[in-house]
């Protein structure tokens, strides 16, 4: 049995006079993720964007797995290919039908005639596919008003398709359409859900990691590359960037005051961040600090770190809780590996009492000492890339 998958227009998240191009987008975004699969056609006809396998060993089931992680589609179905005869009909969808229909007790079914030669009408369509049902499984009945189910029968151009399942897509926008933006990426439970957030609303990521070996293990680099990998599944390719970040930290550690090692390696991370960041084309920064959880995201600490950047930081978690970041980190399958333990470079040079409500002025005092245009350069000149998919 020949199966395809449906989206709808109505099923996409997209509106206003951008659909089109947004349309667009998400064809491209599915080409690109499913291509590995098989070969497929994925066309938009009349509102609807088609993903119709072509060859005979296409793994359609991943296929169905990898749309529902695409964003900019919120609900789609898999659907029977049948011949234009109501015969075919029939006896197709009467077996392709059979495990939703026997695990319902109510049903309707719906009829949509786009080819208008098709010799019967959508009323008549409704009643032959209903009578049908109703014969191969007696236990269920027909309820136009609140079925457990809906059948829908659609005659096209070339082939009509039967289906009677809405899977829930991951809404959002498709990738790419809200331009692009670099995720910091640490090896903890907030910064994934940071950039998988953010590329829900359509925007591409790049990556950017301070590491510190020896302080820490490349272990905890594999752990990012993890991490992303899991993020990529949603957002596409992540081009990554690690920045090698021991010699600013040793810096910090020489010739600033303990209290502000904290803020003044985060006021170098978003020095560092957004030079790679602009030479790249991303726009903005995305950072996973929520409002309060450490003492280096209350908000004067915010406020020290904001002052260095000349470029957006989007927090997208900025009003979450622990509990809702980590119900996300579930939903995406990044939390089992954020909380393995290998050592961040935040957490290696932490103060025993760090500065919760730190000035500016004060900041810029405890970090007079660092020749910061020097450490940055050098800290860009060594920065690795590679790409997450
Ligand atoms: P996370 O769970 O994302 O590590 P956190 O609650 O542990 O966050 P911090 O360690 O203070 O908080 O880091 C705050 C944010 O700074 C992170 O969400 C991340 O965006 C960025 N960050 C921290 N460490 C790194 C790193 N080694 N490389 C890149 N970005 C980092
Ligand atoms: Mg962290």
């Amino acid at each position: 049995m020949k199966e395809i998958i449906l989206i709808k227009n109505g099923e996409l998240a997209l509106k206003g006079l951008n659909r089109s191009n947004f349309e667009d987008a998400l064809i491209k975004n599915m080409k690109r993720r499913l291509k590995d699969l098989g070969e497929a056609k994925i066309t938009k006809s009349q509102s609807t964007i088609y993903v119709q396998p072509v060859s005979e060993d296409y793994d359609f089931e991943e296929a169905l797995k990898r749309v529902g992680m695409i964003f900019g589609i919120a609900g789609f179905s898999r659907a029977c290919v049948c011949e234009k005869t109501i015969e075919d009909i029939l006896s197709r969808s009467r077996e392709y039908l059979k495990n939703v229909m026997e695990n319902i007790k109510t049903f309707k079914v719906e009829a949509k005639r786009a080819d208008k030669r098709f010799p019967l009408t959508s009323p008549e369509i409704c009643a032959e596919v209903g009578a049908m049902l109703l014969e191969a499984y007696p236990h269920l009945k027909v309820d136009v008003h609140n079925p457990d189910r809906t059948v829908y029968v659609e005659i096209r151009d070339f082939a009509a398709y039967v289906r009677a399942e809405q899977i829930k897509g991951a809404g959002g926008l498709p990738v790419g359409t809200a331009g692009k933006a670099s995720v910091l990426i640490s090896g903890g439970i907030d910064s994934p859900v940071a950039a998988w957030t953010m590329a829900k609303r359509g925007l591409r990521l790049d990556a950017i990691h301070f590491a510190s070996p020896p302080y820490t293990s490349p272990r905890a680099e594999l752990k990012v590359r993890t991490l992303l990998k899991k993020v990529a599944a949603y957002s596409g390719t992540i081009n990554l960037a690690v920045v090698p970040f021991t010699e600013v930290q040793d810096e910090i550690a020489q010739k600033c005051p303990e209290d502000y090692f904290t803020l003044i390696m985060r006021r170098m991370m978003m020095r560092i961040a957004q030079r790679i960041a602009g030479s790249s084309g991303s726009l903005a920064l995305i950072t996973g600090e929520s409002l309060g959880q450490v003492a280096s995201q209350t908000l004067p600490a915010l406020v020290t770190t904001d002052s260095v950047a000349d470029m957006p930081v989007l927090r997208p978690l900025i009003g979450m809780d622990k509990e809702e970041i980590i119900a996300v980190s579930r939903h995406i399958d990044t939390f089992e590996t954020s909380i393995l333990p290998y050592e961040d470079c935040c957490t290696v040079f932490t103060p025993k009492h760090p500065k919760t409500r730190p000035t500016l002025a004060l900041c810029e005092e405890a970090e007079k000492g660092l020749d910061i245009e020097g450490l940055v350069e050098k800290a860009v000149e060594g920065t690795q890339y590679s790409f997450i998919e």
